[in-house]
Order: C-alpha cells, then structure tokens, then sequence
C-alpha cells in the first residue's frame, strides 16, 4: 500500500487541480503564482495568461476591495464578494483568504479559494452560456426593482442600480454594510427573524414593510428573500428583491378614503359609521354592555345654504363638524350621513352613559355664534337618542330609532334632545299611514276649507275670514292641520295642497263678491316652503284672480314669522311681488319665535297677528301687557294693523282693545267654519252687529 501512495505533493496537486473552487496563490508582491482549471472557469482567464499578473486586474470586486486593505495579512480572512469575470459576468463569491507562512522565509504567499456562491458560470464557460449569464446581469441591472444580495449575517454583497433609485444610496455606499442601515428603528428585529427564515431554506414572499430612504424618509416596499446555496445546496446567503408600492398604498389610502371618510368633513362617513356601530355592537354582546347612537341635525340648515350659498353653507358645515368633534371623547365616533345630518357613538364605559351630559356639551359648544364677515350665524341642533340594547339590536333599527327620535325633536320644536321611546314607532308608522291618505284626500275631496271670522274691534264689523284647512277623513273623522301639514311639507306635498288652498280660498272670495256692500277679506296659510321652493307656484296667483273677478286687494296672505326671519332672498322677492300686485301680507303667530320687529321692516307687511299663546298671558301679567302695547305701537308706526287671534273673553277682548289692537279673532266671536255657516255668520252679524263696549255702533261693512 505504502508503495502505491503518492507523493504529498502530487496528492496536493491532485486535490488542488480537481477541487470545484478556485484556488489560487498570489505573492507577497500581489501577483498570481498559481491558478487551479477552478479559477480557469470561474474567473475565465487560462492560467497562462493569469499567471504573473497582478490579482487585482484579474478580479475587479464591486463596491470596494477583495480584502479591506490594512487587515493584517497573517490572519484568515473570509468575505463574500460580488465579482466581475472576465466576460464582464457578474460572481457572487465567498473569498477565503489564508497566509501560507514558510518556517524559513515567514510570510511567503497567500493562498486564496474562492467559492461561487450564485449565478456562477458553470464550468468551461462557453460562449452561449456566457451570454446567458449576461443576459441575468443585464437583468439584474436594468431592473426597476432593488436587487440585492447579502450574507447570512445581513451584509450587503451586491446593489444594482434599482436598488439605488428606490433607497438612494450607491453600491459603494451599502456593499459591506449591515441592511439594517435601511431598516426604521421599529423595524429593527424583522431582519433577525428574516434571516431566520432564510437560514432554515424558507422564501419570505412579498413581505410588505417599511424602510429608509438615504434622505430619511419612509419607502413602502414589498420584499422577496430567497436563499443563496452553494454548489453543495448549503445556504450561504440571500437575494432580495424589492419594490416601491408608496403609490399602491397611497392609491389604496385614497381608496379608503373615498370609502370611508366625508371629503367635505373629514370626519367617518355612514358607511364606516355602519361599520363601527356593528363592531361596537358585537363588543358590547360580548361584554354585555351598552352604548350610545345620537343622531344629530342641523336646525334650519337650509336657510343658510340657500341665503348664504353653498360655499358659506359648506364652511359652516366644517365649523359645526369641528365643535361637536371637539366636544367628544377621543374614543367617540363623530360621522357624517350627509347633508346637514351627523350621527354620534358613544361606546360603553363600564359606567351606565350619561346622554344629558353630552347632548348638553354639544348643544353649548354651538351655542355661540358662528362668526362670518357680514353677520354671525346662529347654529342649534336637534338630536336623538337611541341607546343599546333598549332601543335597538342592530345597526339599522339604532339608527332608524335615533333618527326618529331627532325627528321628534324637530317637531318639539327644535335645538334639543329626544330620547327614543317605542310610541315614536307607532306615530311614524300613524305619519306614513297619513301621508298615504293625504294624497288619496286631496283626490276624493275630503280636504275643505273653514272659515274664522276676523273682527274689527272698534266697530265689531266682520270684515276678513281666515281660511284653515280641514280634512274629513273616512277612518279618523275631521283631522287637524297640525297633524298633516307637517306631513305635507315634509313629502313636498304642501306646494299642491298651497295651490288648492289658494283656489278655493279665492273661489269663496268670489261668491263672497256677491255680497257686495262689505265683501271681506279672505286670508290663507302659506307655508315657508311655498315661497322658497324651486318652482314658483305663486307666480300666476295674480292671474287665477284675474280670471274669476277676484282683487288680489281682496286677499291676505298669511306668513309665519319664520318667513321674516329667513335670510333668503328668494322669499322676501317672491312676497314683494305679490305685494306688488296688490296682495296683502299679514305676520302670523307673531310672539311664538325669535320675535323680530327689525325684520319686519326688511318685508313689507300688512298686518301682525298676535299670536294666541300672548294673549292668554295678558289679563294679570303687566309685563307682557306692556309688551304687547310696544308691538302695537312699534307696528302703528311702521303701518302694520295688528290682529289679536285666539280671543276666548270679553276680558281679553278688553285687554286687546286697551293696546289699541285694530282686529280680532277667537272663539269669543265664532270658531272656524264650514262656508255656508261662516256667510250666515256674517250675515246677521252685519244685521245686528254686537256693539263693543263702550263704543257706537257702526253700519255693517264700513
Ligand atoms: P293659525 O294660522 O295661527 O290659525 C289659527 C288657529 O287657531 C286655528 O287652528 C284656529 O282654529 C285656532 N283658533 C282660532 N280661534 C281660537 C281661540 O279662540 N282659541 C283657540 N284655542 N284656538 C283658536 P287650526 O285651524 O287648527 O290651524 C292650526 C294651524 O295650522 C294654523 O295656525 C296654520 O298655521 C296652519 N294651517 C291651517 N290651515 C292651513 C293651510 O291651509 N295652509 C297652511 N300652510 N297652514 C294651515
Ligand atoms: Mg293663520
Ligand atoms: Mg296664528
């Protein structure tokens, strides 16, 4: 056996020459003393030309030097690198690099492997191939995307171009530097689990995260990591690929946006409102708790949209978003449902919810003024309450409750809060119910016109009839206007019951014609809605008259104060061109609202009612007596007469006669009625007219 064993350095060429690495010494001086068939094939120089030659021109490192230069020569060293061959091929090497120290002469050579880690050119690299492997790194290099390798240890090996652009750093910057130079501080630890992963031989796919751009801001990348193997399939390292999606997430922000939030606002829209209450809904089942749906709208929000605009409107949207969201815990869901109309969460607190509290809160903070440049708008708001479980299960019927609380808080008469309560279901359902009928009662006739006198106090001569709507209806007998025209208003129906209204009210002023000698006036009730709507239903009013004889002199239009108030112009030159063809414009139910004498001079009136819930305070309360008397006074000197309704007593006929009030109008007299009646009425009125106390009694009708 002993005979048959090579000699140890056959054996060590042997080895030397087969070995798939290329093994190669260089001398002191840094030239290439030897170069194994390995080096041949991987480097692509024969060993007849590598031979002599400096190892530097032989291998041209990217980003930086074969060995940091200074480490000391008589230490092993190991590196991965990223070569060049010489077709220009790109080598993902791992560099050993050990002194081969002579006992004699000390440092006599340095023995360098090298070990292709990736994409290496297989060996005797033929043309074709070769070209194959350019076409990788041609792949590599133009790529949009990041390419990068890196040890094990998360040492940057290799850094293309697309790798630049996305992070901003170059590969000279980043090769040999730790990858967590790009990672953000919170993100630190991802790099050890993703090594973890790539050491076991797992892929991370498509792992979307965050890194740092060179300039420091923040990138949005989805990265692929894939294990680098050697020949021996041991994994030595990883690939990574990675790609910009900041313009992904932002379209998708975008998209979520639309989604889910109110552009105008800011604030969450009904649909991520919907999506909250559900969850705070299954929170609560679990936790067995309760909570809080306020549904909140703007009082008289159209007025300003339409007086101001929609710019102005908008604005004071924003505003009023803005004070109820601040009003709010942080932990509340403040949303918008569109229009004027917002909606509240309030989730549970351990604590039974304290509504009052925070319906107080909101209705303070929009207690004051909105300042605008002209005038300051004045804001309040109606809100319901609907409460879980009590009032509701689910998203919708919370909703749908807390919605018909608010309504109910409208109906009250606005700015404040309505608890939900079951009895608001069955008048919704009686309102629906109505709002069907009314339409069908227009159509068979049971809507009718009564009639209530108006008498001049210092004669007692009847001299106008207020027209009030009746509805005879099969089920429910004679139904008052408070039960319908809300309805009526709300469904728009209102713009053809006005017009009817108007017809036969001017029809019963022309057979009252026929009475000649002292043919009253008839006045009607004309809705705000009447006079802002889009469509002007009023405008061949004049016309109408014209054709059945009628002076429009003849009839009074009855307006409530709120048409005063209302800042739009549509209605103030709706009126003034009724006005001007000679209709008649009275104030009613004045002293209910916001009184306003100043406005009453921005409209010209004709007359001023008192309303009746004045002229119950009036006998035994000085104050509003000495009230009242103002009004009169202030109206005699703007020319307005003033009409007392609601006169019950011969005492509160004396205490409106005493302010010197010109009409009257009130059960003292007659109650509204049913046309035949109410020219009967008038009738033997003027026969024997019933003279007022104290005064002389005057002829009928003049
Ligand atoms: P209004 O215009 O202020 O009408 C006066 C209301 O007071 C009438 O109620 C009348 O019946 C009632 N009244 C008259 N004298 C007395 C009295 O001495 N004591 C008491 N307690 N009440 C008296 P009505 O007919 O129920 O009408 C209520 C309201 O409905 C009206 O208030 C008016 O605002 C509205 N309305 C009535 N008819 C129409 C209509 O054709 N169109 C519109 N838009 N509204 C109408
Ligand atoms: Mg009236
Ligand atoms: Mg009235």
């Amino acid at each position: 056996m002993a005979a048959s064993q090579p000699s140890s350095s056959c054996l060590f060429e042997a080895i030397v020459n087969g070995h798939e690495d290329a093994i190669l010494t260089i001398t002191p001086q840094g030239m290439v003393s030897s170069w194994n068939p390995a080096a041949e094939r991987l480097f692509g120089y024969p060993a007849s030309e590598a031979l002599g030659l400096p190892l530097d021109q032989l291998l041209r490192p990217l980003g930086g030097e074969t060995f940091p230069a200074g480490e000391a020569e008589s230490q092993t060293l190991s590196a991965q690198r990223l070569l060049r061959n010489r077709h220009g091929a790109l080598l993902s090497v791992l560099l050993t690099r050990s002194p081969i120290d002579d006992p004699r002469l000390g440092h006599a050579a340095t023995l360098l492997t090298a070990h292709a880690l990736h994409h290496t050119l297989p060996a005797g690299a033929a043309p074709p191939r070769a070209r194959q492997v350019n076409v990788y790194e041609s792949l590599v290099e133009s790529s949009d995307d990041a390419i990068v390798t890196k040890t094990l240890s998360g040492i940057v090996t290799s850094w293309n171009p697309g790798a630049q652009r996305l992070f901003g750093y170059s590969a000279a910057e980043m090769i040999g530097e730790s990858v967590t130079k790009l990672f953000p501080p919170e993100r630190a630890q991802e790099e050890e689990l993703i090594l973890q992963r790539i050491a076991a031989g797992e892929r991370v796919d498509h792992f979307e995260t965050e890194r740092l751009h060179k300039d420091g801001h923040r990138l949005h990348v989805s990265v692929t990591i894939s294990p680098l193997r050697d020949a021996a399939g041991r994994v030595v390292g990883a690939s990574k690929i990675a790609r910009d999606i900041g313009e992904r997430i932002r379209a998708a922000q975008t998209i979520w946006r639309q989604a889910n939030q109110d552009a105008l606002t800011e604030l969450p829209n009904r649909h991520a409102f919907r999506q909250q209450l559900a969850l705070e809904i299954a929170r609560a089942e679990r936790e067995s708790g309760n909570f809080v749906v306020l549904y909140i709208d703007i009082d008289h929000f159209k007025t300003v949209n339409d007086s101001l605009g929609h710019d102005a409107g908008d604005a004071l949207l924003v505003a009023v978003a803005r004070r109820m969201r601040g009003a709010l815990r942080g932990s509340d869901v403040l949303a918008r449902m569109g229009g004027d109309e917002f909606t509240a969460l309030l989730p549970a607190t351990g604590n039974p919810p304290d509504v009052s509290a925070v319906s107080t809160k909101l209705h303070e903070v929009l207690a004051q003024p909105f300042a605008r440049s002209e005038h300051p708008i004045h804001v309040s708001i109606s809100v319901g309450v609907a409460v879980y479980p009590r009032d509701g299960r689910d998203p919708d019927e919370l909703l749908r409750h807390a919605d018909l609380a608010m309504y109910e808080a409208k109906h009250a008469g606005r700015n404040r809060t309505v608890l939900y309560d079951p009895i608001l279901d069955q008048r919704a359902r009686g309102r629906l119910l109505l709002a069907g009928d009314l339409r069908r009662a227009a159509q068979h006739g049971e809507l009718y016109l009564v009639y209530q006198p108006v008498v001049r106090i210092a004669d007692g001569a009847p001299v106008k009839f207020e027209a009030l709507m009746r509805w005879r209806h099969p089920a429910f007998g004679t139904v008052h206007p408070a039960r319908f025209i809300s309805l009526a208003e709300e469904t728009g129906f209102i713009l053809e019951l006005g017009d009817w209204v108007f017809r036969s009210a001017a029809d019963q002023a022309a057979r009252w014609r026929e009475h000649a000698a002292g043919m009253p006036q008839v006045s009607f009730n004309v809705s705000p809605l009447q006079l802002s709507a889009d469509v002007d239903h009023t405008r061949d009013w004049a016309a109408q008259l014209e054709r059945i004889g009628v002076d429009p002199r003849q009839m009074v239009i009855e307006v409530t104060e709120t048409v005063i108030l209302d800042d739009s112009p549509r209605v103030a030159q709706r009126l003034r061109a009724l006005r001007r063809q000679g209709f008649q414009v009275a104030v009613d139910d004045f002293g209910t609202g916001a009184s306003n004498l100043a406005g009453l001079s921005r409209i010209d009136v004709d007359y001023l009612k008192i309303d009746q819930s004045l002229i119950r305070k009036l006998p035994g309360d000085a104050r509003k007596l000495a009230i009242c008397e103002a009004i009169v006074a202030m109206s005699h000197r703007l020319d307005i007469q003033v009409i007392a309704e609601g006169i019950e007593t011969e005492e509160e006929l004396q205490k409106v006669r005493d302010i010197a009030c010109d009409f009257a109008q009130g059960y003292l007299y007659a109650p509204p009625l049913e046309a035949p009646q109410a020219t009967q009425w008038m009738l033997e009125r003027r026969a024997r007219p019933t003279p007022p106390p104290g005064s002389v009694s005057a002829p009928a009708g003049s």
